[in-house]
């Protein structure tokens, strides 16, 4: 089959990989100049499979209002909010008190992640791509007692699903962070062993030239317009050049991982994606001494900031801000991002010095992406990933990859299902 996948970030190009594996002829479109421009490009850096999570979470509710106002505080909201936010934080609230169902997308989603893993290490051993990529564990650090209790719980879950985790004392932390000097609270912290990080824009970018040596068509520089349906199929998609020029491109199926730009093209055809922009801040800098900065990827539960390196690089990432697709970046964000860096791995780079990033990500209101078959019989979508798209990517590839072809695909797709929002 010809595919034409639109949107040419992670999720996007290891769907074409995918696809192209299986031996399907893959067509790209992308409207920036290369692979991972827009969420893709300076996230956290976090493989974080054992850590994946819905966003509609009961436990947050009650929490967010001090979050919104405490200056340092992880959650943002602009003010006055738009009609957009307003309805994805009332979809929010209506998924976190239904009633179980944030358990039940927890596991989902975690078995997309132990799937995934086990995805990117055969992609890795398949193609030898360079992206900083390690998996030396993830350490979510506990502020407060509180927090630990937390984790405990959290460890059973993980147990349950044999995902391997320990709970750590403080000595352990340090032992395993010698650089972790500060003087950031630290009760101890939850070990996630098999986690890994990388960088997802540099991946993205290797991956799309091992495609296109592989045979897969990647046009940059196109913006997809619409989907052309003809009866239940879709027979083409208009896309128009950067200088202008319209198009009309024939496939035999058509796949949609346009991140946060989705729903234009899905929603005439009757189904509506409700994925909203949520931004988040990042800083990425050399750092002075390595030896310093963190041994992989920690997350500080006290400003919700995570540090990762990424060779001799640090990438620190923090907030959650629900500003509709405003790319400001005011200093307060990043002086908090610093100021928990600093209480953790002092000295480690100059991050004053640190190239500043905002992205958004693609969340759904409840949480798990959406996969599946879309509102035609060969429209597939695998986007709307939120936090955790870059962690997901190499599984929801394969996945969809097997709806295509009609085999039973290797997880339960249904907290993922494309017709959840309007049931
Ligand atoms: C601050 C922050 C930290 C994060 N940290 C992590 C992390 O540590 N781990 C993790 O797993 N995830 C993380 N994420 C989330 C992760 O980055 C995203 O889930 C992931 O990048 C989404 O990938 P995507 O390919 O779906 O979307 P994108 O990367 O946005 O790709 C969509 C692509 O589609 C293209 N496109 C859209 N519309 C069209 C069109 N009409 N025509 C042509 N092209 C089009 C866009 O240009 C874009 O390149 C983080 C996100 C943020 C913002």
């Amino acid at each position: 089959m010809h595919i034409v996948v639109v949107g040419g970030g992670v999720v996007g190009m290891t769907t074409a990989y995918e696809l192209n594996r299986r031996g399907h002829a893959v067509t790209v479109l992308e409207r920036h100049s290369v692979a991972g421009n827009e969420t893709s490009k300076a996230n956290a850096a976090q493989r974080s499979y054992g850590v994946v999570y819905p966003w509609a979470d009961p436990a947050i509710v009650f929490k967010a209002i001090p979050w919104i106002l405490k200056p340092d505080g992880p959650l943002k909201l602009r003010f006055p909010p738009s009609v957009e936010t307003l309805k994805f934080m009332f979809a929010t609230l209506r998924y976190a008190w239904s009633p179980g169902l944030f358990g039940l997308n927890r596991r989902a989603m975690l078995r997309l992640g132990i799937h995934s893993r086990e995805r990117f290490l055969a992609l890795e051993q398949e193609l030898d791509l360079s992206f900083d990529g390690d998996h030396r564990g993830l350490l979510h650090l506990a502020s407060t007692r509180e927090a630990l209790g937390n984790y405990r719980v959290t460890h059973s879950l993980l147990n349950e699903l044999g995902i391997p985790s320990r709970l750590l004392t403080p000595e352990q932390v340090r032992e395993a962070e010698p650089g972790m000097v500060g003087n950031g609270p630290l009760y101890g912290a939850l070990s996630y062993d098999t986690d890994g990080t990388g960088d997802c824009h540099q991946f993205s970018r290797a991956l799309a030239k091992a495609c296109e040596t592989k045979g897969v068509t990647v046009r940059y520089n196109v913006e997809a317009e619409k989907l052309i349906a003809d009866g239940q199929q879709v027979s083409a998609i208009t896309l128009r050049t950067d200088d202008g020029i319209m198009e009309t491109l024939e496939a035999d199926a058509f796949v949609i991982s346009a991140g946060c730009w989705s729903n234009h093209l899905v929603q005439p055809l009757g189904l509506e994606l409700p994925i909203y922009p949520v931004k988040g801040y990042s800083l990425t800098v050399p750092m002075i001494d390595p030896k310093r900065g963190p041994t992989s990827t920690i997350h500080d539960d006290n400003y919700k900031v995570v540090s990762t390196r990424l060779g001799n690089r640090l990438r620190a990432t923090g907030f959650v801000e629900l500003a509709d697709f405003n790319r400001d970046i005011p200093e307060a964000r990043l002086a908090t991002i610093r100021k928990s860096v600093e209480s953790r791995f002092p000295g480690c780079a100059d991050l004053d010095a640190a190239e500043t990033w905002t992205g958004f990500r693609p969340m759904t209101p409840d949480g798990p992406a959406i996969i599946g078959r879309g509102p035609r019989d060969n429209l597939y979508l695998n986007t709307g990933h939120g936090t955790f798209g870059w962690t997901l990517s190499a599984g929801s590839a394969d996945v969809i990859a097997q709806v295509i072809e009609g085999e039973e695909p290797a997880i339960c797709l249904d907290a993922f299902r494309p017709g959840r929002f309007s049931e």
